[in-house]
């Protein structure tokens, strides 16, 4: 038992405009900025209210499984050469990572606001899944946008969409992969805003969503920040979260923010090595630019085209990453680091070898910044690692990997 979480939290009223120094804003085309608006000021009016903070909380601890535990992992700590390593358990919620926290939060904001059908993005269809189980839990329509490339990737995940009763649309054009069905989903939303509510994955995008994602993520880092008191006496010296969108790790940093002493290390998916498309590492060679509605920190080619990623991890695999993560590299606050699919799956293996624990390929991406730091840090550091999700779903490609 964590006793230490205190249910309900609260939810905090939106930044104007969702500027984070130069980053972030809403940069979008003139039909949906209407709907942003409202999305924003319903947030707002309901945050203050008390009683989504309050359904949320009732609905994470009774269905969705929070808190979920902090374990500390000394045989791993050992192996690692470090101090003491604490995991903070995501792989344990409900769907099996940190994206229910948020798709259930915007979820229920979508009832409060008298929507009956959730539209959503999926890449590889983890955040499909999620949205899916929000809105059967709900009762609310859900239809689902996935490239068609990655939808016949991904056939159990589109089978289990169905099952939980969304209606996956494969989308057929571009590269047929995330960026294709974003677009799709978004023209779509334009066109039925008015019963129709974008359920976005990650804390990326026009304002609100970066800071609304945000905002249901951030019960990560209030029950984590709990639990190392609880479990420790004190906070500890370094945190390692890593950063697709950016969602599992603001959620990871948020509460710890202000705590000068804590230093917050963000892992990017470094793919095969710097070399331009074979990676997602935005803060290695990206540079100010705009996507998807928002200004961040973006891989772009000579011609200020996106340039193609890489990662072994699909959730890694984003040529931008959320604003607030580039205000805190541009601050100072977070640094953030790479790790390449080479680095991640040594410690995929190596935390299910030695803890019995098996990682997301994304959350052992974590890991491998917490393995480069150890030696760094010395015996007398604490470590705390985001562990974001499980790894059942990547086994399979883990298998292949092996045999080819
Ligand atoms: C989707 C996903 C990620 C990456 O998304 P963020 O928004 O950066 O958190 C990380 N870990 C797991 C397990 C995921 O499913």
């Amino acid at each position: 038992m964590n006793p230490s979480f205190t249910t309900p939290y609260t939810l905090d009223p939106l930044q104007e405009k969702g500027r984070f120094g130069p980053f972030g804003g809403a940069l979008v085309p003139p039909a949906l900025a209407p709907v942003l608006q409202e999305l924003a000021e319903a947030y707002d009016h309901l945050a203050q209210e008390g009683a989504l903070a309050e359904e949320l909380s009732h609905l994470l601890g009774h269905y969705a499984g929070r808190p979920t535990p902090l374990t500390e992992v000394p045989r791993y700590a050992e192996a690692l050469g470090a101090g003491r390593v604490f995991l903070k358990r995501e792989d344990l919620l409900h769907t099996g990572a940190h994206k229910l926290n948020n798709a259930l939060g915007q979820a229920l904001l979508a009832r409060h606001m008298g929507k009956t059908h959730v539209v959503a993005e999926t890449g590889a269809g983890q955040h499909g899944v999620a949205t899916a189980t929000a809105a059967a839990r709900l009762g609310l329509r859900c239809t689902v946008f996935m490239g068609a490339v990655d939808a016949a990737r991904q056939r159990l995940n589109v089978f289990r969409m169905k099952l939980l009763g969304a209606e996956v649309i494969e989308v057929q054009g571009g590269l047929q992969t995330l960026k294709d069905a974003v677009d799709e989903a978004l023209n779509y939303y334009v066109e039925h805003a008015r019963d129709t509510f974008y359920l976005l994955g990650s804390a990326v995008g026009p304002h609100p969503y970066p800071s609304l994602v945000r905002e249901f993520q951030k019960v990560i880092s209030l029950e984590s920040r709990a639990q190392m008191l609880q479990q420790t006496g004190a906070l500890p010296d370094v945190l390692v979260a890593c950063v697709g969108g950016g969602s599992n790790a603001i959620g990871a940093f948020h509460a710890y923010l202000n705590d000068e002493a804590v230093c917050l290390v963000g892992v990017e998916g470094g793919g095969r090595g710097l070399e331009p498309g074979q990676h997602a590492a935005r803060f290695a060679t990206g540079r100010p630019g705009v996507l998807h509605g928002m200004a961040t920190v973006v891989l772009l080619d000579e011609n200020d085209q996106v340039q193609p990623t890489h990662s072994v991890s699909a959730g890694m695999d984003y040529p931008g990453v959320g604003p607030q993560h580039a205000y805190l590299h541009a601050t100072g606050r977070a640094q953030y680091r790479f790790a390449t699919d080479a680095e991640a799956l040594r410690e995929f293996h190596r935390l299910v070898r030695l803890e019995g624990i098996l990682p997301a390929l994304e959350s052992a991406h974590a890991l491998a910044g917490a393995a480069r730091l150890a030696p760094e840090l010395g015996a007398k550091a604490t470590i705390l690692v985001n562990l974001s999700g499980r790894g059942d779903k990547d086994v399979a490609q883990v298998a292949e990997m092996q045999a080819g």
